[in-house]
């Protein structure tokens, strides 16, 4: 079945989190209508926790649960559009939400993480030589002690 080209439209002006609901077949609520906005609205910003897209996402619904951020999330990142970045030292599970391959650098201390977009390290080139995979996609972490925290550690 060929769509028609005005839902061809619709689609390209949703943001990414919502046409992945659409196409994971999930009924478009507007609970998870507001979960996707406050999704992109900080897509390639911050690597929320589930909290703070709770919070974010109440701003355009209250009535929004935390088990509905939870299930959205787990749709979304079965599609592939968000993954988690793991637990911060308080336990609490980072998203990424920009899926495009970037570095992330993480500060050891005040658990901030920064964006360093693509940079080119033929590594890429080099797993796929070596493996012999297709790659869609790569997870780069970096660590260390961030700017502003390396004052307090050398003054210890
Ligand atoms: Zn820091
Ligand atoms: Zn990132």
């Amino acid at each position: 079945m060929t769509p028609a080209r005005d839902e061809i439209v619709d689609v390209q002006q949703e943001d990414t989190f919502t046409a992945g609901l659409r196409a994971a077949g999930l009924k478009l609520t507007s609970q998870r209508t507001a979960i996707c906005k406050a999704l992109a609205g900080m897509a390639g910003e911050i690597h929320p926790t589930v909290q703070e897209i709770f919070e974010a996402a109440r701003r355009y619904h209250p009535g929004v649960s935390l088990a509905t951020v939870y299930n959205t999330l787990a749709v979304l990142k079965e599609r592939g559009l968000l993954y988690e970045l793991g637990p911060d030292a308080t336990g609490a599970v980072h998203y990424e939400l920009d899926v495009d391959t970037h570095i992330n650098v993480v500060c050891i201390r005040c658990k901030n993480v920064i964006d360093l977009p693509h940079v080119s390290t033929g590594m890429e080139e080099t797993v796929a030589r070596q493996t012999g995979f297709q790659l869609i996609g790569a997870q780069m972490l970096y660590y260390g002690i961030c700017p502003a925290c390396a004052p307090k550690e050398t003054a210890q």
